[in-house]
């Protein structure tokens, strides 16, 4: 007989390891499935450098303001570090601008920002707006003070935003595009030393440490059904069959929105469809470049690079080995990494010969199939979205025996790593405790 799990998890990205470490601790029973070949998802430390290249999350956003991951960096004994807050050089493409105009574009984005909060909550605001038709309109104080020639750099300077957000500010919905603030994590960054992959090998190790959790690798979840007597079954595309009293999914958004009609049995409400399909995922990239000599001023970084067709930041996470770690947005993200090199040393060091990358890594985050994107994105316009749809995202179903987690079913911290972890947290919560009434009955 097969061994009945207490609960199946489909995914073992940061979401399903923080679920699978909690149930494991509090001894319940855990078979995780994951189809690549590795735990962790997005968070993916690559260290073919001899160095920790972060080719998804990277940052410890809020890490002065209560980033869960504090937390289990000291819980696992990983060292972490505040980043300095610089916001650095800021060039156009053909090469850095003066202190002067980084200053005004700077305290104008401010401005801008402070503008678009105001208006959208007056009662007057239309609700069908973008945050492009606020932030980038003619008459915001992005542009205040500017010549014509400059105007074009403080709209790009407002495009930075869409390296998080992963689409363009015409899709944002203004309305809604302020709602997390003040209780997402925000303010001072820090990293892992060493990157997210040591949590991502904490996580997975603590589990197993219990003796109650279990990875599967390189095998993918086809099917997840409700069998008759109230257990749920997972399916794998190599034939194996898995036996659970609950499970949790936690495959990505871009993913859900792809899965064949018949993967959940019975079928997922509608309204739950309707959010999959309602709410969008962004396009984020991410290059490492490893060069033999160092080329840039240390002293100027992280590099900001302002280009008509988006905005790409440069972060120096080395000068020794001399290594740029590369965010490239949505408009970019086709392009190669010696395409990218060229416009970095164009706009950083003004045309001067620099020397080419000896190495390149990259991330195809928008064509791998078990992520297809980035992140979930933050409302975009149209009628009838909210960050309800996150709400829904996170709704069981079945009577609960099936759960959701992962960065797009956290509300009011999407598209992020406390996302993902603390909607573990959450589905460990709610599946424990009804796996002991069930034992009580
Ligand atoms: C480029 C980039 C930069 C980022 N930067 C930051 C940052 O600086 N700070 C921050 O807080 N956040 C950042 N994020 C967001 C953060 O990485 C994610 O929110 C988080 O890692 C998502 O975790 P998850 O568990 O929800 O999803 P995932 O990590 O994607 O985990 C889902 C898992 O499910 C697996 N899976 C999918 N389908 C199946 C199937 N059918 N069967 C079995 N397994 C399956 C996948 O392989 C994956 O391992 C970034 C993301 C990206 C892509």
């Amino acid at each position: 007989m097969s061994t009945v799990n207490d609960v199946l998890v489909i995914g073992a990205g940061l979401s399903g390891l923080s679920a699978t470490y909690n149930l494991s601790k509090a001894g319940k029973l855990v078979q995780v499935i994951e189809a690549r070949d590795r735990v962790g998802g997005r968070a993916y430390t690559d260290t073919s450098f001899g160095l920790p290249v972060e080719l998804g999350c990277m940052a410890i956003h809020g890490y002065n303001e209560g980033n869960p991951v504090l937390g289990y960096a000291k819980t696992f004994g990983l060292e972490t570090k505040l980043l300095p807050a610089s916001s650095g050089t800021l060039s156009t493409k053909d090469g850095p601008l003066n202190a002067i105009l980084t200053k005004k574009l700077y305290a104008n984005l401010v401005s801008a920002i402070s503008h678009m909060n105001k208006v959208t909550s007056e009662s007057s605001f239309s609700d069908t707006s973008s945050a492009a038709d606020v932030l980038v309109s003619s008459s915001s104080p992005l542009y205040t003070g500017l010549s014509e020639s400059e105007k074009p750099h403080a709209t790009a300077l407002a495009r930075a935003a869409e390296i998080g957000w992963g689409i363009p500010l015409e899709e944002a919905s203004a309305h809604w595009s302020q709602w997390a603030s003040g209780i997402a994590f925000a303010g001072s960054d820090g990293v892992i030393m060493g990157g997210y992959g040591k949590l991502v090998e904490a996580l997975r190790a603590a589990a197993e440490e219990t003796g109650k959790a279990s990875f599967v690798l390189n095998s993918r979840v086809s099917k997840i059904i409700q069998v008759d007597d109230g257990r749920v079954q997972v399916h794998t595309s190599d034939g194996k069959v898995y036996d659970g009293r609950t499970a949790l999914s936690t495959i990505p958004l871009g993913t859900m929105k792809t899965l064949p009609r018949d993967f959940f049995q019975p079928p997922i409400p509608v309204r739950k469809v309707s959010a999959v399909l309602r709410t969008a995922v962004g396009i984020l990239e991410k290059l490492g470049l490893l060069y033999d000599s160092l080329w840039w001023d240390p002293a100027a970084g992280p590099f900001t690079i302002l280009l008509d067709t988006g905005t790409i930041l440069a972060f120096p996470i080395s000068n020794s080995p001399p290594c740029l770690h590369v965010l490239i947005p949505y408009g970019l993200a086709g392009l190669s990494a010696d395409k990218i090199h060229d416009i970095l040393s164009r706009a950083i060091a003004s045309g001067k010969s620099v020397p080419e990358p000896t190495k390149v890594v990259s991330s195809r985050w928008k064509d791998d199939e078990l992520a297809l994107g980035a992140t979930s994105s933050p409302v975009r316009t149209g009628e009838g979205r909210s960050p309800l749809d996150f709400a829904e995202l996170a709704r069981p179903v079945w009577g609960g025996l099936l759960g959701f987690a992962g960065e797009a079913t956290e509300m009011d911290h999407r598209g992020s790593v406390p996302g993902a972890i603390l909607s573990g947290e959450r589905e460990a919560r709610r599946i424990q405790a009804l796996l002991d009434r069930q034992y009580i009955v």
